[in-house]
């Protein structure tokens, strides 16, 4: 009689253990300010920029800090995106912008930061390496904390797509945040290259956040001509001739071009002002047709809802202490 019941107590243990209980997830901010120097992507002109803790619920700010424009508060959301030409760039009534904010939205999204203010004297955010790399560095250097308040998410709750057969993004309802992206382009470098990523514990930072901006060699006259790619180089940008890669020391990713797109495409989702918890798809989209994307979300009430996050809602997240600060860097 004592091994039967000692078996039962055995296979209470275990039950308990495989149906995690759904824990709520609170709102983060940075613990401490922390600040980087370098050059615009396309102004080429340095800025010195800060990233800041904040109150629960102030979102994503942005703060410039030089005295140009009336006003120069401009939250990082997706109906202040004032131009999409290369870049993602917001901008308020007072005519204050800030361009090229995708990359470090994207370690901010990548990292679970719900709520800070980036001060910064321009009009561009530093491009760094070209990638997300650098932000999630600072982020980590300022520490994380969790806030009293429970972090929101946007639930798909029904299928929406934009754009037609030669681009679009879509959405549809699942039960995490997941992008299957593809692009497809004339220089044999890039080509066609497809990736389908969950991104979830960890993964923004280890498989999406390295992947530099990309840009080809005969558009740069173009783009210069239009003041864009002023600050461009090997430094901050994998720059791509027909089959050729002109950097030194080639490709962090064998299919880092696609992994970009996701990752500016992670970055401009995070202006809808909180998570997506749903299945993105996306065939050659840009910084246009994801804003248009979000756009057309937000028009239709019926496409999403707010729901509270939970652990439970990141499948494959453990609930040991350890692993909950995993969970922090989707
Ligand atoms: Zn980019």
């Amino acid at each position: 009689m004592p091994d039967v019941v000692e078996t039962r107590n055995v296979e209470t243990r275990n039950s308990v253990a495989a149906t995690p209980v759904s824990k709520v997830v609170m709102q983060k901010s940075l613990k401490s300010s922390i600040g980087c120097t370098g050059i615009g992507l396309h102004s080429g002109k340095k800025v010195t920029m800060s990233l800041n803790p904040a109150a629960p619920d102030t979102g994503i700010i942005f703060h410039r800090t030089d005295p140009e424009g009336d006003v120069h508060i401009i939250p990082a959301r997706w109906d202040y995106v004032v131009d999409t030409r290369m870049a993602t760039t917001i901008g308020n009534q007072s005519g204050a912008s800030v361009s090229t904010i995708e990359h470090l939205m994207a370690a901010l999204a990548g990292c679970g930061i719900d709520n800070a203010i980036i001060e910064i004297d321009g009009a561009e955010v530093p491009v760094m390496d070209g990638s997300a790399a650098p932000f999630i560095f600072l982020v980590e250097c300022a520490g994380m904390i969790d806030q009293n308040a429970p972090r929101k998410a946007i639930k798909i709750e029904r299928a929406i797509e934009v754009g037609d057969s030669e681009k679009f993004m879509s959405a549809t309802p699942d039960e995490s945040f997941s992008v299957a992206f593809e692009v497809d382009f004339e220089d044999t470098a890039v080509a066609r290259q497809q990736l389908s990523m969950r991104l979830v514990n960890g993964t923004f930072k280890t498989e999406i956040a390295r992947a530099r901006t990309f840009g080809f060699v005969h558009e740069v006259d173009a783009l210069r001509k239009a003041g864009l790619a002023l600050g461009g180089s090997l430094d901050n940008a994998v720059v791509i001739s027909g089959d050729t890669i002109l950097n030194g020391d080639g490709l962090r990713y064998d299919d880092e071009f696609v992994r970009h797109k996701i990752l500016d495409c992670v970055g401009d989702l995070y202006l809808a002002g909180a998570p997506i918890i749903g299945q993105i798809d996306a065939l050659r989209s840009g910084h246009a047709l994801n804003n248009q994307f979000l756009i057309s979300l937000f028009a239709d009430d019926t496409a999403w809802s707010y729901v509270e996050m939970s652990s439970a809602s990141v499948p494959g997240v453990s609930h040991s202490r350890d692993q909950e600060s995993e969970l922090a860097i989707a």
